[in-house]
């Protein structure tokens, strides 16, 4: 049996904390019950005793913030787009490959002893048959780390999600796997926190609905991910628990741009550590450490 304490790092591509207008689709959500909507001039209260943090996610580097470097600070604690000059997009390049060869967070809790960590999102055949593939951070830290992926059989057998956590765009694809409700699928999360010490699960589709401008998508999608949440967090015991919402970058809280926003993002966070987390975090390079002591303590 694994220790009495875990933790959940949820990560949302593409979050950021914007203004209350038009072209945010999180300011026509139910914002007393939405874990996602947070705004610069309002101080927004969330679900479950949750805290957020507003983080900076610019890093001291000029422009804007963008995936790879971002997803490989989160993942390591080390600060990617200023060792590399700028702020990389898309996937990895060989120098932040060997950041986060080298010091993922997967990594360092195997190396300190630190428990089981395990990433929750399922992959498709396909991802082990293409030829060459580009890498994304998280599928480089899980793979330097020795780390096993999940695949199709194991969200069939509930014990992985699909990074669309429904099933829709797998379904679309041709793959006969059933729809997942939103309970469903926080059920599997939950259950993960419960067998490991560290659980991973990213969710980038918000980023993709930011560059595509889709308004009527964003409020929909997000409404579905508030949803989600809400389950989550009635199903994860929150005293063993600690569940850390983050994001890279912002860009579904300001529709009339396709580009990214040099916005902070939301760092939210509940559960079992909250007090000490909500202390040590103030940018993307605090996410690791905050971790692994966690794991520690
Ligand atoms: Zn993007």
């Amino acid at each position: 049996m694994k220790g009495k304490k875990s933790i959940l790092l949820f990560f949302v591509d593409g979050l950021g904390i914007g203004e209350q207008k038009d072209s945010n689709p999180l300011a026509y959500l139910n914002k007393k019950a939405c874990p996602l909507a947070y705004f610069r001039d309002y101080i927004t209260e969330t679900i479950e005793n949750g805290v957020m943090v507003p983080t900076d996610a610019c890093l001291g580097v000029e422009g804007r913030p963008q995936s790879a470097s971002g997803q490989t600070t989160i993942l390591t604690g080390i600060n990617a787009p200023q060792k590399i000059g700028y702020h990389k997009n898309g996937f990895p390049n060989e120098a932040l490959k060997k950041i986060i060869d080298e010091n993922s967070v997967f990594l360092q809790i195997k190396k300190a002893n630190l428990g089981k960590a395990t990433f929750a999102n399922a992959y498709t055949p396909q991802f082990f048959t293409t030829k060459p593939r580009w890498k994304s951070a998280t599928t480089l830290a899980v793979e330097a780390a020795g780390i096993e992926f999940r695949k199709l059989q194991d969200l069939l057998a509930g014990k992985a999600l699909y990074h669309d956590f429904t099933n829709q765009t797998l379904r679309n694809k041709g793959f006969d796997i059933p729809l997942f409700t939103t309970s469903q699928a926080a059920e599997i999360l939950a259950r993960l926190t419960r067998s490991y010490d560290f659980v991973l699960y990213e969710h980038f589709i918000t980023d993709k609905i930011g560059h595509a401008q889709d308004f009527a998508l964003a409020t929909k999608h997000l409404e579905k991910l508030a949803e989600l949440l809400r389950e989550l967090l009635k199903k994860v015991n929150l005293e063993e628990t600690t569940v850390i919402l983050t994001s890279d970058h912002g860009n579904i809280e300001d529709l009339s741009t396709r580009n990214h926003t040099t916005n902070k993002v939301p760092t939210v966070i509940w559960g079992r550590e909250k007090d000490f987390a909500v202390n040590m975090i103030k940018s993307l390079t605090d996410i690791t450490p905050t971790i692994l002591k966690i794991l520690e303590i």
